[in-house]
């Protein structure tokens, strides 16, 4: 990656950096509709994997039309009646952080598509078998629960990528 299309990252460890954007808010590596790097793309790139948009329940924004028109072409099968409950769980997390925002502390919770998508597979296990509670209490107990769960991510996250 040329470093100058490297930026510093707003959070993260230390020296984390991001690749950086065209003037269409494109990827500077897309040539001509295509990764001009594609045998060398980052390790993030490598990992992107749409279903998770599909899993959540989510479209991916309205400006990555192509994208959307993938997601919604997947359709999950079910190897067990816990595997449905789980699907079910993480798609209640990412409706919970989309449509409860409100409920988290300011700058806790996700905000764009693909990081609510993520953050839903990474809490699910707090969506298994109950319900978001009505009241504003509950939610606000929930939503928590759900900033914990996220900091334990990150802070493994980081732990490992340290290691
Ligand atoms: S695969 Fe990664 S590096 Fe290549 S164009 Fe897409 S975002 Fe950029």
């Amino acid at each position: 990656m040329p470093a100058e299309h490297l930026v510093d990252a707003p959070s993260g460890p230390p020296g984390t950096q991001l690749i950086g954007y065209d003037a269409r808010g494109h990827c500077p590596m897309l040539r001509d509709g295509r990764c001009s790097i594609y045998a060398h793309r980052p390790q993030t790139c490598r990992t992107y994997d749409c279903r998770v948009y599909a899993a959540a329940g989510i479209g991916p924004g309205p400006d990555k039309p192509a994208i959307a028109a993938r997601v919604r072409a997947w359709e999950f099968t079910y190897a067990s009646a816990a595997a449905r409950l789980e699907h079910e769980a993480v798609k209640r997390a990412a409706q919970f952080m989309r449509n409860d925002a409100t409920s988290f502390p300011p700058g806790s919770v996700p905000v764009r598509p693909s990081e609510v998508a993520v953050a839903a597979v990474k809490v699910y296990a707090a969506f298994l078998g109950t319900e978001v509670p009505e009241d504003a209490a509950g939610k606000g107990r929930l939503a928590t629960h759900v900033v914990a769960l996220l900091r334990d991510f990150a802070t493994a996250d980081a732990g490992g990528r340290a290691e």
